[in-house]
């Protein structure tokens, strides 16, 4: 059966590409009826902090990304991964290095001068640990192979070849005896028993030399599919500066999860031309075979017209929770005691018009708060004298209004307008500004409906005196 997983390190947010590889690893183990397994990668003790397992583990909840099994510490494996390294040294296939900073500094120094990558040029590989000076602490090597090649059979990248003259006696284990993130990640995917690896591109170099670890131990190797990296609109790769990085702060710019999840899955996988993908259908669809090798480009304006979609076609209990938690968290004063119902009650007019929850939860505002409402610059201006003074008749005429469904006010309106020889909008304009404060917003009966006939009245007497 199939396993992926997800190994993120912890050293800040879930990282939008890190999403995109978790999502990818997800998928194709639902896909395949297998596993989905996460492992934190929190060997680097300085820069690994719980909050940044915590935003991990949040973001991927988030955005529905289960996985099977408890989440894996690869810190705590520590002790498993130095006991290969000594199963290794014992087999002959590792040996330990005595070589001092300094010889380990103009080696490097040498390779600078060079214009070549350093080599650690296996001096100890074939010395007897005899001749070990005293007091250096030794680190144990991989015995790799020096001449062939190593090939990875890449799902994604199709074969990549490197000479192994080219690759060094990798460190095993540091003179601390801590093991080191290659030997862990090899370790723990055997042991984890993945099956398919799926990871960015930055790490094919490293895989070259994962495969010399396999190929030591004897263990099967894993099929790899490494992913093109995230790049920015601008064809670099995806930085700081070309905006938000990390998956919370999407979620607080207000897209859903699908949406961001849809567009993750996007980039570099396709189906036809299809844009708007289930996960229901993602999930019977995808296949690693199926992404592309290209560099993929993020872009804010696509996922905000897919966010737009999804919003469109959320439920409206949904969206009102997530308008009036943002309108909590944002605003100083609490929501009005009918905010929810309202919301609720509008919520077929506001979700037509929003691109994000953030954009949502300003155009409902107006239904959050009771009068007096605040009202804007356009709203003042619709709202001059002879508007007041048409609005005050019609006043009246709302008052004895038997009864207040949307069809007996849009006759009402409309039979008012005509009565007058007003165009609709000349009642309708200014009927908006003193009911939702804006020039913008659902359609006007839809808006007296869900305010109810004394909130409606109030807000139109506040907008007449
Ligand atoms: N911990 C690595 C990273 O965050 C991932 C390693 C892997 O997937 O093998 O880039």
């Amino acid at each position: 059966t199939v396993v992926t997983r997800f190994a993120p390190s912890p050293t800040g947010f879930l990282h939008i590409g890190g999403a995109r590889t978790a999502l990818f690893n997800w998928l194709y183990a639902r896909h395949c009826g297998g596993k989905f397994l996460l492992r934190i990668e929190d060997t680097d003790r300085k820069r690994s902090t719980q909050e940044a397992v915590d935003a991990i583990i949040d973001g991927m909840k988030w955005l529905g990304l289960d996985w099977d099994g408890d989440a894996i510490s690869q810190y705590a494996r520590a002790a498993r991964h130095r006991e290969v390294a000594e199963q290794l040294l014992g087999a002959g296939m590792a040996y330990k290095c005595y070589a001092t900073p300094d010889e380990l500094t103009s080696m490097r120094e040498q390779a600078k001068a060079e214009g070549r990558p350093m080599r650690y040029d296996g001096r100890w590989r074939d010395r007897d640990p005899k001749d070990a000076p005293g007091g250096v602490d030794p680190v144990v090597r991989l015995k790799a192979a020096q001449d062939g090649q190593t090939v990875i059979r890449d799902l994604i990248q199709g074969d990549v070849t490197v000479d192994n003259a080219q690759l060094d006696d990798m460190v095993l284990l540091r003179a601390d005896g801590t093991p080191t993130y290659m030997l862990a990640v090899v370790v723990d995917d055997h042991d984890m028993e993945v099956t398919h690896v799926v990871r960015g591109d930055d790490h094919l170099t490293n895989t070259f030399r994962q495969l010399q670890i396999y190929t030591a131990m004897g263990w099967d190797r894993p099929i790899f599919a490494h992913m093109p990296l995230l790049h920015g609109a601008d064809g670099a790769k995806l930085s700081k500066r070309h905006g938000a990085l990390g998956v919370e702060a999407y979620r607080d710019m207000g897209f859903l999860p699908e949406a961001l999840c849809n567009y993750l899955l996007r980039l570099g996988w396709g189906h036809g031309d299809d844009e708007i993908i289930s996960r229901r259908q993602a999930i019977e669809w995808f296949d690693l075979k199926d992404v592309g090798r290209a560099a993929t480009r993020f872009d804010m304006a696509k996922l905000t017209s897919l966010n737009a979609h999804y919003i469109r076609t959320a439920d409206d209990q949904r969206l009102s929770d997530l308008a009036l938690r943002t309108i909590a968290a944002q605003s100083a004063k609490p929501a009005g005691p009918k905010a929810q119902e309202r919301i609720l009650s509008g919520m077929p007019g506001l979700k037509e018009r929003a691109k994000t929850i953030v954009e949502l939860a300003e155009s409902a505002l107006f239904y959050a708060f009771d009068r007096p409402i605040e009202k804007n610059e356009k709203a003042l201006k619709l709202l001059e004298p002879q508007s007041r003074a048409a609005l005050g008749k019609l006043l009246e005429i709302l008052k004895v209004l038997p009864q207040w469904r949307e069809e007996d006010l849009e006759q009402a309106v409309k039979g008012f307008a005509e009565a007058e020889e007003l165009k609709l909008g000349k009642i309708a304009q200014p009927l908006r500004a003193a009911l939702s404060g804006s020039n913008v917003s659902p359609g006007i009966f839809e808006v007296m409906r869900v305010l109810g006939r004394e909130e409606t009245l109030g807000r139109i007497d506040d907008a007449v005196n």
